[in-house]
């Protein structure tokens, strides 16, 4: 399993769906990809093989920005319907997420008690969360880091606001990510190999971080909002 994403001056698709094959070897039931453009956002996601997820792409839609995924099920059996990416009730917001939300239950039943889920993820509470706390009128950037303030687990997460075609919300706690980096864009990935065909200058997120992630700026932030400075490094590969 594994997340990409990408925000940039060229055709997200394609760079998305290749960067999920390059994840193929971390196993996989299932896949999908969110691009977002002018018109809005447009959702793909297939069980099975990343070829089939090919098959469903509509290859009209071009976009600068997207994520994607590839799902090793947890929680909620492997089918299109759990397939990520998930999006909030409203549809405002959407997210690829590796890992397991340990309080998904607990937050599913209390506070998000009359929220109508879409999937049987745990993953879905990310969004359905995210959506509430933007409502009750935060910024989103301020939302995200109450939100994975309010989650418990293991998560390598991508959010992107539909109302935003400049920014990816990026949050690691045990599960790997990386941002890698490039003249005029960014991406990201659970292993550089989905990416190394773009570039080999990579930045590590620690446990508790997130990012606000454009194609010319990422500003890394802790949990309580302090900016982290980190130099990227370089990926060397083997002849
Ligand atoms: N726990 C999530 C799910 O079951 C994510 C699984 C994964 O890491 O692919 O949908």
């Amino acid at each position: 399993c594994g997340i990409v994403g990408y925000i940039g001056s060229q055709d997200a698709k394609e760079i998305l769906v290749k960067g999920l094959e390059k994840l193929e070897y971390r196993g996989y039931d299932s896949s999908g990809i969110a691009i977002l453009n002018e018109s809005g956002l447009h959702l793909y996601k297939e069980k099975g093989r990343i070829a089939a997820l090919r098959e469903v792409i509509d290859s009209e839609q071009g976009a600068r920005m997207g994520i994607g995924h590839t799902r090793w099920a947890t929680h909620g059996k492997p089918s299109k319907r759990n397939a990520h990416p998930h999006q909030s009730h409203n549809g405002r917001f959407t997210v690829v997420h590796n890992g397991v939300i340990e309080n998904y239950q607990e937050l599913k039943e209390n506070s998000l008690a009359h929220i109508p889920f879409s999937s049987d993820t745990d993953t879905e509470v990310i969004v359905q969360k995210l959506e509430q706390l933007v409502e009750s009128g935060l910024s989103v950037e301020e939302a995200f880091r109450q939100l994975l303030l309010a989650i418990k687990g293991s998560y390598a997460v991508a959010v992107l606001d539909s109302q935003d075609t400049e920014t990816i919300y990026v949050g690691k706690n045990k599960s790997p990510l990386l941002i890698g980096l490039g003249s005029d864009f960014h991406v990201i990935a659970s292993d550089a190999m989905a990416m190394l065909q773009l570039t080999n200058q990579f930045v590590e997120l620690l446990d508790e971080e997130m990012v606000i992630l454009r194609q010319h700026a990422k500003t890394i932030k802790n949990l309580d909002g302090e900016t982290i400075q980190r130099r990227p490094f370089q990926v060397k590969l083997d002849a």
